[in-house]
């Protein structure tokens, strides 16, 4: 059977790290199977969802190469959900109710002051057809619940927490259509799922109990169809161990600002919560390989800024020529890039370093002694295979110097920084009149 999975965000917001974290986990599983895995945008709440917040999300799919095989939208499929929800209606699965928004509220707090669960105590279901048509009478239409099966106990195997029982009975029926005639979530994404023939539904634990009443509704609407299976994937947090605003906010758009490659950011995401480390792979293949719900934890995932940084870096040094070319400084091609990324923190910080190539640069204030020998260093200039190690070498004997004293004032006056890259492949770059000049510039002084 084909792995079927998808990513079901609902289009009220920016995709943020934790949205970002199960999309790629979705496409990992469906790709480590040779799967599809599909994009389903969950539009049923017309209010709230933007095309805006749609558009941004396929951006930012494709900007993390989260390539989906497929896009679906609940806001085309309502006539899926009625056919579904006549069906619940006459099998008498879902039910009228009137209660307002503050009674339900009274109703909980009263439970919840006893000491009691507060689940919904099934008032509505004692109405009787003349209470309905009064109702109607007034204008009032019905808010409709899934009624739960309490006879049957529910459960299922989660693909990491292992396997899972809920007492339906401890459940509140849940409201599956607004009075308005509207949908919730939960209907909808089992009829979808089903639909689809979505194998695998893997997901935030914040949704293990709509797994417990979705496993009913399954059962209920299957006809044939296969309920997928369902893991439920610890929540993130914040470094400091608490789920914080900062990660409901950090999203595509900040991470590319601050020069993060979606490389690194996948490779952490992959891997994070998981018993496999944490490593700057910038190979994909080489992640979903190793891609294994069995080696995701119970604890929460820690997502470490740092720790993004630093695989960020390591994985800009292994970047291709290919993979940045349209984001370099004009002029820098595959030799210039292989020569500066290992100084780089972000393939951004390429553009001032390739100024240190292209110039102007500006130099510090020399001594008279290092004047001296900077002048010298232009007289020895000699232009060959490896311009700056016969620099080096012949300076060394000629003057004696070594070690920072050598090299020292030979970097500051060709590139105007104590440090930097590698100055054997910079200054074949920097080209043999322009070093030349440099050194003869220095030597003067100001
Ligand atoms: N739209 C739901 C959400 O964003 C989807 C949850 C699911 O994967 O079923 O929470």
């Amino acid at each position: 059977m084909t792995v079927i999975t998808r990513f079901a965000p609902s289009p009220t917001g920016r995709l943020h790290v934790g949205n970002i974290r199960t999309a790629l986990h979705n496409w990992m599983l469906a790709r480590k199977n040779g799967g599809r895995f599909l994009l389903r945008i969950d539009d049923t709440d017309a209010e709230r969802s933007k095309e805006e917040y749609v558009a941004a999300i396929r951006t930012h799919l494709a900007w993390l190469g989260l390539d989906p095989d497929g896009e679906e939208r609940q806001s085309a499929r309502l006539d899926r959900y009625e056919a579904a929800f006549e069906r619940l209606r006459a099998a008498d699965r879902v039910y009228r109710c009137y209660e307002t928004a503050q009674e339900l509220d009274l109703k909980r707090k009263i439970l919840l002051g006893r000491g009691l669960p507060p689940v919904y105590d099934r008032a509505a279901l004692t109405l009787s057809e003349a209470d309905h048509a009064a109702k109607a009478a007034e204008g009032i239409a019905p808010h409709w619940r899934f009624k739960l099966d309490h006879d049957e106990p529910i459960a299922w195997d989660d693909g990491i927490r292992g396997p899972q029982k809920f007492d339906p009975a401890q459940l509140s029926d849940p409201v599956v259509r607004r009075a308005d005639g509207s949908w919730l979530y939960m209907l909808p994404s089992a009829v979808d799922d089903l639909d689809m023939g979505v194998t695998d539904v893997l997901r935030g634990e914040d949704h293990v109990s709509n797994t417990a009443v979705q496993v009913q509704m399954f059962s209920a609407l299957a006809d044939g169809g296969q309920m997928p299976r369902f893991a439920h994937e610890a929540l993130l947090v914040g470094s400091e161990g608490k789920l914080s605003k900062r990660l409901g906010s950090l999203g595509c758009d900040a991470f590319r600002e601050r020069g993060i490659e979606p490389e690194a950011l996948v490779a952490l995401l992959a891997r994070i919560g998981t018993s496999l480390p944490v490593e700057p792979i910038a190979d994909r293949h080489a992640l979903i390989e190793t891609f294994d719900l069995a080696t995701f934890g119970r604890a929460p995932a820690r997502f470490d800024e740092a720790e993004l940084e630093r695989i960020n870096t390591a994985i800009v040094h292994q970047l291709d020529y290919g993979a940045v070319a349209d984001r370099l400084p004009q002029g820098m091609d595959a030799t210039g890039w292989h020569a500066i990324r290992p100084n780089l923190a972000t393939v951004g910080d390429a553009a001032e370093l390739w100024r240190v190539v292209t110039g102007p640069i500006e130099q510090p204030d020399f001594s008279a002694e290092d004047r001296a020998y900077l002048a010298g260093a232009a007289r020895a200039l000699e232009w060959g295979e490896d311009p700056w190690h016969a620099l080096t070498g012949a300076l060394k004997e000629a003057t004696g110097r070594k070690g920072r004293a050598l090299f020292l004032p030979l970097r500051q006056a060709l590139t105007g920084m104590d440090h930097g890259p590698d100055m054997a492949q910079l200054l074949p770059l920097i080209g043999e009149a322009e070093a030349r000049a440099r050194l003869e510039r220095a030597a003067k002084g100001h």
